[in-house]
């Protein structure tokens, strides 16, 4: 099931119920006054942020949201019945662009509403033009349509963590380790083919999909999701212990990052040495010299629970800072 993360819907708003002509006492027409009631308006549209990461998913067939219109005037100068406002559910971390007038949304709280389109307002019944020169109007207007547009979805997922580093370096296995995720697992390059992500007692974990050097070109699977940890509060930046070259790997993910994006090197890093469990005490300690002095290490195995449990209690730990 792909993962979708970018749609383009058509968004409709009410439209306003059209104000009636009616009189009072219908059978005596010259006796009864005019009773015609104005319309209602026509449903607003809002947006409703909630958390949910699959709910794009769900809108994929869809080709259209359209709020209730407002009812026509009634007689005995009644008003029309104002249309019901929609709210379309929307994940946090939407950004929803109107594509008519450019305005953007951005829906950053779980819960929030956003006002995206107005209904339109209800017509005059004849009532509305009776006067002192007009006692027997038979004048009406219509209800004004509802503002409508086709709107660009775009979600950026908001994790507290990202998890990055180069293909086969055990993020999708540390993901599950750690939370209730069930990412793919597989020994072969580019097996995560989506962000998946899981929550750790409520700290969010995403597993990002393998960078490689050029990502940020548009090179490789990276770069589409690079985008992704943009917004999360710290990186975990995965190293396998059993092949050469770590500082050489690290500084790869580390330029790749920066040339996407500079902002995204002051975010905080722990950086994890994976497979602990393939190397000696030395391999460890040599790893930890390559590294620059000043930053966060740890060592894991998904084979060692010990590990796996510091490792969360760390992330928490860095997380709640
Ligand atoms: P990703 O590409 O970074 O998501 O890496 P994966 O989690 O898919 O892991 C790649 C391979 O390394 C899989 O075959 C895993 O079983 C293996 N692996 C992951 N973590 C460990 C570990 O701590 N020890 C050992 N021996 N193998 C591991
Ligand atoms: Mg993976």
């Amino acid at each position: 099931m792909a993962f979708i993360d970018e749609l383009k819907i058509f968004i409709k708003a009410g439209h306003g119920g059209h104000g009636v002509e009616r009189w009072l006492h219908e059978k005596f027409r010259d006796k009864g006054g005019p009773a015609g009631g104005n319309g209602g308006k026509g449903g607003d549209v809002y947006l409703h942020a909630v958390r949910n990461v699959g709910l794009l998913q769900k809108y994929a067939h869809k080709d259209e949201f359209v709020a209730q219109n407002g009812e026509a005037g009634r007689n005995r100068s009644q008003y029309g019945r104002n249309g019901e406002d929609l709210f379309i559910e929307m994940p946090v971390g939407s950004i929803v662009t109107n594509l008519s007038t450019g305005e953007v949304f951005k829906l950053d709280n779980d819960g929030e509403d956003v006002l995206i389109l107005r209904g339109g307002q209800g017509g005059l019944g004849n009532e509305h033009f009776k006067g002192p020169e007009n006692q027997r109007p038979i004048e009406t207007t219509n209800g004004k349509p509802g503002q409508e547009a086709y709107f660009h979805i775009e979600l950026e997922l908001i994790a507290d963590a990202g998890f990055i580093g180069f293909p086969n370096a055990g993020k999708s296995s540390l993901l599950n380790a750690l939370t209730n995720a069930n990412s793919k697992i597989g020994s072969y390059q580019f097996t995560t083919l989506e962000p998946h992500l899981g929550s750790m007692h409520g700290v969010i974990l995403a597993d990002i999909p393998g960078l490689i050097e050029g990502a940020s070109e548009g090179k490789g699977l990276g770069h589409k999701f690079l985008k992704h940890i943009r917004r999360t509060r710290m990186l975990i930046h995965c190293i396998a212990l059993d092949e050469e070259g770590i500082r050489e790997r690290y500084d790869a993910i580390r330029k790749e990052l920066g040339e996407f994006d500079q902002s995204l090197l002051q975010k905080p890093e722990l950086i994890v040495l994976t497979k602990l469990d393939e190397v000696d005490e030395d391999s460890i300690k040599k790893a930890r010299k390559e590294l620059p002095k000043e930053s966060n290490i740890i060592a894991v195995s998904v084979l060692e629970e010990e590990s796996v449990k510091k490792l969360g209690e760390t992330i928490s730990t860095l997380i709640s800072h």
